[in-house]
C-alpha cells in the first residue's frame, strides 16, 4: 500500500524590540551602519561586576504582543542564563527566560490563500538579548579567503521577542502565511520593523513529516531563510526531502539544517548529538520581574486596535473590498488616515481607492512613512468633495493632489497653480479650446471637413486633445457636438 504523508510545522520567531536602548542597559539598539564596537558598555560586554536593569519599554513592547495574542501576560517572570560560548557572545551566556516566559499561550487566527480559516496556537512569547556579530573580510572580494574574522558587539543585548507556536502549522504556504501574520502584527503595534532582510524578524522553522504507516519523523529545525519566499522554499525542499527518506524505509534525525537560497536546499549544520547543553540558571543579578495586574491593565486598556480588527471594520463599515482592506490594514498609520479622510466627510470607498494608489505612490517614491505625508486627510476630502460634486475630474484632482504634495499648498492655490478651473471647462472657454486644438492640427480638422474620415478616426482624434486640454472637466458630448458645428 502507497504511504501518506502528513506535515508538521511549528515556527520559533525571533523578533527584535523597537526600543531605544538595549534590553539590559541604556547603550543604543541603533546599530546598522553605527561604527562597530561604538554602542558597547561593561553591561553588554558583560564585565565582572556590571549589573543588568531591565528596560520596561521592551517588557511593555512584549506585553502588547501577548496581549494581542492572547496570551497570558504572567504577573512573575524571571530572566535565566543560557550558557554557551560563542565569539559574538562576549559573556560566555545568553540572558533569556526560560520557566516563566513574559506571555504563554495564546492562538493566532488567519485566512490561508484560498480564504480557508487557520488556527495556530502559540506556546509562549519570551524576551531574551540578541549577540553581537561576526564580521569576515574578504580577500580579494573573496569570503573563502578570509584569513581572519572580526567581532562587533553593537548588536549584542539588543531586545528580542521570541514567539513559539505549537506544531499546528500542516504545510509551507500556511507557516509563510503565519509569518506574515505575526509580521504584520508586530509592525502594525509599532512594536518592531518586522523587516527579515536586515534580520528584525528571523524564523526558525521546525518541520516533522507523520507516515500512515504509524511512525512519525524526528523534527529538523531550519535556520537563515531571510525572506518569506525561503522560508516557503526551505520547507517545500525539506517536505520533499524527508518523506523521500521515510518512503525508502530511511530515518530522520533530529538536526539543524541550513537553508542555501543560492542552491535551493538545505544542508546539514549540527546533529542533536551535538546540540548544546544549555545549563540554564536563573540569572542572579536579576531579581524576578512583578508585572503587576495594574499595569497589565493599563496596557490593555491602552492597546489599538488589531490588524485583522481593522481589516474587520474597512469591510463591514466602509464596504471595503477584501483586496482593499486587506492592503490598507497593514499599515495602522494607513487606516488612521482612511479614517480621518472619511470623518472629514469623503465617501470612504472612494477615499480608499486614493490612498491606496495615490497617497502610498507617493510614499513609495519619496521613501516616507504616512506620517511624514504632506497632506492632511482633511485636504485629501476637500479635493474629494470636489469630484463627488462633479466640479473636478479625476485628471484634473490628480494635478490638483500633486501639485499640493509638490508644494504644500491649499486648494485654491494648488488649483490655479494646476491650471484647474473648478466646474465644467463650458461656453466661450470650450470654444476657445476647440478652436485652438482645430488650428493645431488643420490635415485632420480639413480630413474631417471634407469627408475623407470613414471610420471617425480623426474626428476622435480631435475630440481625445479637447478633453486632454480641458484635464477631463468637459462634457464629451457637448465636445463632439462642438467640433461638428465648427468642421460642417
Ligand atoms: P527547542 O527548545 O529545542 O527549540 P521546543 O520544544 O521549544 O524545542 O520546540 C521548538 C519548536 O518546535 C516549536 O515551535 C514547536 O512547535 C516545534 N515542534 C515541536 N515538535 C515538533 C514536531 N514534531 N514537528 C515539527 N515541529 C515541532
Ligand atoms: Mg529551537
Ligand atoms: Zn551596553
Amino acid at each position: 500500500m502507497a504511504l501518506s504523508f502528513q506535515t508538521v510545522i511549528g515556527l520559533e520567531i525571533h523578533v527584535q524590540l523597537a526600543t531605544k536602548s538595549k534590553l539590559f542597559c541604556s547603550c543604543s539598539t541603533d546599530y546598522i551602519g553605527a561604527r562597530p564596537n561604538s554602542n558597547v558598555c561593561p553591561v553588554c560586554l558583560g564585565m565582572p561586576g556590571s549589573l543588568p536593569v531591565v528596560n520596561g519599554r521592551a517588557v511593555e513592547l512584549a506585553a502588547m504582543v501577548g496581549l494581542a495574542l492572547g496570551s497570558k501576560v504572567q504577573q512573575a517572570t524571571r530572566f535565566h542564563r543560557k550558557n554557551y560560548f560563542y565569539a559574538d557572545l562576549s559573556k560566555g551566556y545568553q540572558i533569556s527566560q526560560f520557566d516563566l516566559p513574559i506571555c504563554a499561550g495564546g492562538l493566532l487566527v488567519f485566512d490561508d490563500d484560498e480564504g480557508k480559516e487557520v488556527r495556530v496556537a502559540i506556546t509562549r512569547a519570551h524576551l531574551e538579548e540578541d549577540a553581537g556579530k561576526l564580521v569576515h573580510p574578504s580577500v580579494d572580494g573573496r569570503l573563502a579567503g578570509a584569513l581572519h574574522s572580526l567581532v562587533d558587539y553593537n548588536r549584542g543585548g539588543v531586545p528580542l521577542l521570541e514567539i513559539v507556536s505549537e506544531p499546528d502549522i500542516t504545510c509551507p504556504p500556511h507557516a509563510r502565511r503565519y509569518t506574515e501574520e505575526i509580521r504584520r502584527l508586530v509592525r502594525y503595534l509599532g512594536v518592531s520593523d518586522g523587516d527579515m532582510e536586515s534580520g528584525s524578524l528571523r524564523v526558525d522553522a521546525n518541520i516533522s513529516q507523520k507516515v500512515s504507516d504509524g511512525r512519525w519523523g524526528s523534527r529538523v529545525e531550519i535556520k537563515n531563510m531571510n525572506s518569506l519566499r525561503s522560508l516557503e522554499r526551505a520547507l517545500e525542499y525539506e517536505v520533499k526531502r524527508q518523506r523521500k527518506v521515510l518512503a525508502e524505509g530511511g530515518e530522520i534525525h533530529q538536526e539543524t539544517r541550513h537553508w542555501d537560497d543560492g542552491e535551493g536546499k538545505t544542508r546539514s549544520m549540527r546533529s542533536k548529538e551535538e546540540a548544546h547543553d544549555y545549563r540554564y540558571f536563573p540569572d542572579p543579578d536579576l531579581p524576578p520581574l512583578i508585572v503587576t495586574a495594574d499595569r497589565i491593565e493599563a496596557l490593555r486598556s491602552l492597546m489599538p486596535e488589531l490588524p485583522w480588527q481593522a481589516e474587520r471594520r474597512l469591510v463591514d463599515a466602509y464596504g471595503l473590498g477584501a483586496d482593499d482592506a486587506k492592503v490598507l490594514a497593514e499599515s495602522a498609520a494607513a487606516v488612521a488616515y482612511l479614517d480621518g479622510c472619511v470623518q472629514a466627510g469623503a465617501e470612504a470607498k472612494r477615499a480608499a481607492n486614493w490612498v491606496r494608489t495615490e497617497v502610498l505612490r507617493v510614499l513609495n517614491e519619496r521613501k516616507i512613512s504616512i506620517e511624514a505625508f504632506p497632506l492632511k486627510p482633511e485636504s485629501l476630502a476637500s479635493i474629494l468633495a470636489l469630484v463627488d460634486r462633479g466640479k473636478l475630474s479625476t485628471t484634473a484632482a490628480k494635478d490638483v493632489f500633486d501639485v499640493m504634495v509638490r508644494d504644500g499648498s491649499g486648494l485654491d492655490t494648488a488649483m490655479a497653480a494646476a491650471g484647474v478651473v473648478s466646474g465644467r471647462v463650458e461656453g466661450s472657454r470650450l470654444e476657445e479650446i476647440v478652436e485652438k486644438v482645430l488650428a493645431e492640427n488643420a490635415d485632420a480638422a480639413e480630413a474631417v471637413r471634407s469627408g475623407k474620415d470613414p471610420k471617425d478616426k480623426k474626428i476622435k482624434f480631435l475630440q481625445g486633445l479637447v478633453m486632454r486640454e480641458t484635464r477631463g472637466q468637459a462634457d464629451v458630448a457637448q465636445v463632439a457636438s462642438l467640433i461638428a458645428r465648427k468642421l460642417s
